[in-house]
């Protein structure tokens, strides 16, 4: 199909959505080495699953179930969460007919990405689908089947005065991120629906259904790379952010492996290691873990710390204390840039800099925190008695 005028941008390079993605350094493989063979994972088979299914003991099972819940703005979202999953999930049908739009992959991708930013989407990526990262069971044991070539991630910023004025593993964290899912999971569902709509397959993978492992598609997708905390992190975000996805048969066109530098950086930096409360990241070397070289987490650890933690509600403290992480800046501050990798460093030690000023920014003091701490202990909300917000730091003391 001809290229129609007022399409220009679905044709020409100019940069799409907040962040200048489009300037990263692509390469052909991931920056960490994956020797393989990586071997598809059952769902069942993470510790938050393991937890819930009960294999770790009845209070792990018994807190992990209530973990969202026992603080009212996180048991809010999933109410809501709970009535949306009240709909059947039945899929609107592929059209039967194809739109009559271009199939060049390149204009499909522009296309979408630009409708990723539409629904609301701060970062949008788009690469191939290895069938090792999608899970070869479901949390009922169902073989998952998923012949889709290709995913689009879509990835959206958790909210930063929220987490600035957090210590990491308040009451409030995690409903920040839940808040965050639930948002880039509708972003995913909507667009599924509007490819079958224009008559090519498309599935959602977000927390109504996972249906492949994120951080794997993170990756593929050129969203960042793998850093010491073991998950994918972005150069414009951090690691501030939660990630959806839509696998489809769409012909599109893939971004390539980002190489900002990180894996050297994590070499060298060990602030995420230092301020961990539960010890879970390594301050070693790179090992292989399931093909991949990574700095393997102890997910049990961080896990049981998340699911028991009763100074707050889960932690997230490692992507809070990043120097990745830099909450006064967003796309408008990027808007010069020209993907000089030393000025990209240099904010980053700049943002290092302030954290160990302040302490990591842990704000014992601020006058900013709007959210009430509560809890609910047999069926009543209560205000948490015997709290202390240093018992927590003593009991697992904080590196400086
Ligand atoms: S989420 Fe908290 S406990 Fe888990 S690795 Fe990060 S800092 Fe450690
Ligand atoms: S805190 Fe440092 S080591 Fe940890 S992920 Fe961030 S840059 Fe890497």
């Amino acid at each position: 199909m001809d290229q129609l005028p007022y399409h220009d941008i679905l044709y020409n390079d100019a940069p799409i959505g907040p962040y200048p993605s489009h300037l990263l350094r692509r390469v052909p493989e991931p920056t960490n080495r994956v020797p393989g063979p990586v071997e598809r994972k059952d769902q069942r088979s993470s510790v938050f699953a393991r937890s819930l299914l009960g294999e770790f003991g009845e209070e792990l099972e018994r807190e992990f179930k209530r973990m969202t819940v026992r603080y009212p703005v996180g048991g809010a979202l999933v109410d809501l969460q709970n009535h949306i999953n009240l709909y059947p999930r039945r899929a609107n049908p592929v059209a039967k007919k194809k739109a009559p739009i271009p199939t060049d992959p390149r204009v499909l991708s522009r296309h979408l990405k630009s409708l990723g930013h539409f629904l609301g989407a701060d970062i949008v990526g788009i690469g191939p689908l290895p069938q090792s990262a999608v899970y070869s069971h479901d949390m009922k044991g169902r073989e998952i089947d998923a012949p889709y070539p290709w995913a689009i991630a879509l990835v959206v910023r958790k909210h930063e005065p929220t987490l600035c004025a957090s210590n990491g593993w308040e009451e409030i964290v995690d409903g920040a991120s839940f808040q965050v899912y639930q948002r880039v999971a509708l972003q995913t569902e909507a667009m599924a629906n509007y490819i079958r709509r224009l008559g090519w397959n498309a599935v959602a993978t977000n927390m109504n259904s996972y249906v492949t492992l994120m951080p794997q598609i993170a990756l593929d997708c050129g969203i960042g790379e793998v850093s010491r905390m073991g998950i994918v992190l972005n150069p414009f975000l951090g690691a501030n952010f939660k990630i959806a996805a839509v696998l489809t048969d769409m012909e599109l066109e893939a971004d390539g492996y980002a190489d900002f530098g990180l894996q050297d950086y994590c070499a060298s930096c060990t602030d995420c290691a230092d301020q961990c409360p539960s010890h879970a990241i390594t301050r070693g070397k790179q090992t292989l873990y399931n093909g991949y070289s990574t700095w393997k987490l102890n997910d049990r650890v961080c896990s049981d710390f998340d699911i028991l933690n009763k100074e707050g509600c889960v932690c997230g403290r490692c992507t809070k204390v990043c120097p990745w992480h830099r909450p006064d800046m967003d796309g408008r501050d990027f808007a010069g840039w020209d993907g000089d990798l030393g000025w990209l460093h240099a904010t980053v030690d700049e943002q290092r800099a302030r954290n160990r000023a302040n302490g990591y920014v842990d704000p014992s003091e601020r006058t900013d925190k709007w959210w009430f701490a509560l809890d609910e202990v047999d069926g009543e909300l209560v205000v948490p008695t015997g709290r202390n917000p240093q018992k927590i730091c003593r009991e697992y003391p904080l590196q400086r």
